[in-house]
């Protein structure tokens, strides 16, 4: 089965999040455990912590239906030191706001050379990061989501994801997000039939899909290889509604949480309800 959701809001605490995502119909949903553009957050108290639990096993979310998304100030990459240590601490926070609310998955962006380190010495310090994080917590797994490879962003390539993968101590807490738009403006196909096989090909071959643990679905609203990240709603962007098809239609993607981020959340129900057609499956 396909477990269709999308990125809903946690607005008024998390609990909120798992009523939302049954308000459209998800299957699956992802959330920010606090809020995304900042560096401190007040603790998870235990009535947010029981009610999120109680609303999740209301609604039959269990803990893989779920792809939390860690703050977009974190570079587990980061070329200073102060930096990096600050990115490590906020990190563990939030592997351990997961683990309370019985989470998991914690889905992160690689991290940013910043142009002061190499590529390889980036994906190095990110492997060592998530090796810290990992021996500093008990169940949580580090999903790394692949990236457009704007600015000095790695993980880009399959090829860096594997090389963090490699350099991670307990393979069986690392995992794979990959995003359809992040993909296509990366440099890789996913807009032809032809096109898609050969990614997740490469995909398979490279990293391994034993390794992923959900998928962000997005369409693009810049070209193939552009190196830019800005999603579209589904058939509103330069990928297509065929590259959905595809997805929806791959037997390698089920029971993964299939997380729409795409900026238009008044369509929400509609894109999930038009992928499930593509299933063949009811929503
Ligand atoms: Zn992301
Ligand atoms: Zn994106």
């Amino acid at each position: 089965m396909k477990k269709i959701g999308a990125h809903v809001s946690a607005g008024g605490g998390v609990e909120n999040a798992p009523l939302n995502a049954t308000r459209i119909g998800a299957k699956a949903f992802a959330l920010f455990t606090k809020n995304q553009r900042q560096w401190k957050a007040k603790p998870l108290s235990d009535e947010n912590i029981r009610m999120f639990r109680e609303n999740c096993a209301a609604a039959g979310y269990g803990p893989t239906d779920i792809l939390p998304h860690d703050s977009y100030l974190i570079n587990l990459g980061h070329p200073e030191k102060e930096g990096l240590a600050k990115s490590r601490a906020a990190f563990l926070d939030e592997c351990q706001r997961c683990e309370q609310l019985g989470l998991a998955y914690l889905n992160f962006h690689p991290g940013s050379h910043l142009k002061k380190v190499s590529v390889d010495e980036c994906l190095k310090r990110i492997a060592e990061s998530i090796n810290i994080t990992l021996n500093k917590t008990g169940s949580v797994t580090a999903v790394i989501e692949n990236t457009a490879g704007q600015g000095s962003n790695v993980g880009y390539r399959f090829e860096h994801l594997a090389a963090i993968i490699d350099q991670v101590e307990d393979k069986n807490r690392v995992g794979v997000c990959l995003d359809t738009c992040h993909t296509f403006t990366a440099g890789y196909d996913l807009k032809t039939e032809q096109g898609y096989r050969a990614t997740f090909a490469a995909f398979d071959n490279i990293v391994g899909f034993r390794y992923l643990r959900g998928m962000h679905l997005n369409d693009s609203k810049k070209e193939y290889a552009s190196r830019v990240d800005r999603h579209a709603s589904l058939g509103q962007g330069t990928l297509g509604m065929d590259t959905f098809g595809f997805l929806m239609k791959d037997p390698r993607l089920e029971d993964i949480p299939l997380i729409l981020e795409t900026p238009d959340d008044t369509l929400w129900a509609q894109e999930i309800g038009m992928l499930y057609g593509m299933t063949g499956e009811t929503a």
